[in-house]
């Protein structure tokens, strides 16, 4: 698990890349320099690892681009200490970022596979969230409710339990609509059940899938 000058000099591009793509949080760029994206991939894309790409991660999944994992965060906007739920472990790159920007995270994976896999990395790697293997769809009743939710797959609506499960004033960042195209969506509860909704351009996700495999 070599992470050298290399890779540390690739990871500094790609954080100016994705300043001049918009991200303007310089908290966000700051952790998507210090994490060894390349430690998430398999060995074939190790080399491809900072580029600014999606790319497969087993059980016809993908870890997101780091621009789109950029963007989440940033909606996110963490605050130390906030309790975060993520919706798609996958790789658990996006789960790294979460920690490293101070959140303590409660993360779910329906692919058994990925679950398996991230429990095992993500400790190696220093990274200690909460791991659950589930329907995020379902969110985590028994620990809401939450500061921050994050959902890393392409959803067709908004899941009615995760906007339960938020605080007064917490955010859902979630991508919403069909196969082709995803609209970026920041929900903002209210004091009760009320909540506004604020879009932020198109996405292209994995689909947001029911049960666990
Ligand atoms: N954050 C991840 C990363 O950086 O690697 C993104 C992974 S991928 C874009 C989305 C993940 O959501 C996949 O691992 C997929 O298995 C998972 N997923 C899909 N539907 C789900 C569900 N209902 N509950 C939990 N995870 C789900």
């Amino acid at each position: 698990m070599e992470d050298n000058f290399r890779h540390k000099g690739l990871r500094k591009k790609l954080a100016e890349q994705l300043k001049e793509r918009g991200i303007s949080d310089a908290r966000v760029l700051k952790v998507i320099e210090k994490i060894p994206r390349h430690l998430f991939l398999d060995n074939a894309f190790v080399e491809f690892a900072y580029l600014d790409k999606a790319f497969p991660i087993g059980a016809g999944q993908t870890i997101s681009q780091p621009y789109t994992v950029a963007f989440q965060t940033e909606l996110l906007d963490i605050k130390k200490g906030d309790k975060v739920l993520e919706v798609g472990t996958g790789s658990g790159y996006q789960t790294a970022v979460l920690l490293e920007m101070g959140a303590k995270v409660f993360t779910i994976e329906r692919q058994k596979l990925l679950f398996d896999r991230s429990k095992v990395l993500l400790p190696e790697l220093g990274y200690s969230p909460r791991f659950f293997y589930g329907d995020g769809y379902k969110g985590l009743p028994a620990f809401a409710p939450f500061d921050k939710i994050i959902v890393t797959a392409g959803a067709p609506f908004v899941p009615q339990d995760l906007i339960d499960q938020l605080k007064p004033h917490g955010f859902l960042v979630v991508p919403v609509g069909d196969k082709d195209v995803h609209i970026m969506k920041r929900l903002t509860k209210g004091q009760v059940s009320d909540y506004k909704l604020v879009n932020y351009g198109e996405f292209k996700f994995v689909p947001l899938l029911e049960e666990r495999e």
